[in-house]
């Protein structure tokens, strides 16, 4: 896997390495292991999936993470992004909309001993005021537009991760803040399940009851 991410044009060398050593398959089921390293999505609970991993590759490179560093993750799913995260950051704050997945993944991660993740269940478009300011954001679902609270709630200097567009296809965004303004570089198109929250994608039965 790691040598197709290089191959694929991923460079950071500290990324390459945390790949190599985290075993992807633990965060998948068993019925599923022949997909754990193959370049696609592969689904986990609740209808959604464990991203692809050159898009895991390519959002953690564009973090240019640090060992200080404190990062904010939207979309905690199987918790295998919040693993990397782990690895190369001070603290990781992830939120799930999920309980169950949470759960699933402070298990998993609690086992694997990793002592420096905070979870929470809830909607990560409004962020994580309490914890704020964060050096990195990482968002793992699709949003229609930047979610006001996370630009508010980034450092200065700090860059957040995102795809944004439709629901069916985005642009993968790198954005760095810089006093008032927002830096951006488009990394790549990708197709992300949606980000549903108040500053997301309305959840099925708003949608349901919108179009009645
Ligand atoms: N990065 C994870 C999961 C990606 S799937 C992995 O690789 O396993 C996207 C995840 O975002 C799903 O688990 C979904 O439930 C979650 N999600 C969607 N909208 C959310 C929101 N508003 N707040 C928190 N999590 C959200």
């Amino acid at each position: 896997m790691v040598r197709r991410l290089e191959a694929q044009g991923i460079t950071d060398q500290k990324v390459l390495e945390v790949m190599r050593r985290i075993p992807r398959h633990l965060f998948i089921a068993n019925s599923l292991w022949d997909h754990a390293y193959a370049d696609h999505p592969v689904p986990i609970d609740r209808g959604q999936t464990i991203s692809q991993p050159y898009i895991v590759a390519l959002m953690t490179q564009a973090l240019q993470l640090t060992k200080t560093d404190r990062v904010l993750e939207i979309g905690t799913g199987s918790g295998y992004q919040t693993a990397i995260l782990a690895e190369l950051a001070r603290h990781v704050y992830t939120i799930e909309r999920f309980a169950d997945l949470s759960e699933k993944a402070r298990k998993l991660l609690t086992e694997a001993g990793y002592t420096n993740i905070s979870f929470l269940v809830g909607d990560g478009t409004l962020g994580w005021p309490e914890a704020a300011p964060f050096d990195k954001i990482i968002v793992t679902a699709a949003a229609p537009e930047v979610p006001k609270a996370l630009v508010e709630q980034l450092a200065e200097g700090g860059r957040l991760v995102i795809p944004v567009g439709g629901r069916q296809l985005q642009t993968l965004l790198a954005l760095t803040k810089e006093g008032e303004r927002l830096r951006r570089e488009e990394l790549c198109a990708c197709s992300f399940l949606p980000l549903v929250g108040k500053e997301g994608w309305p959840d099925e039965e708003t949608w349901l009851q919108h179009l009645l």
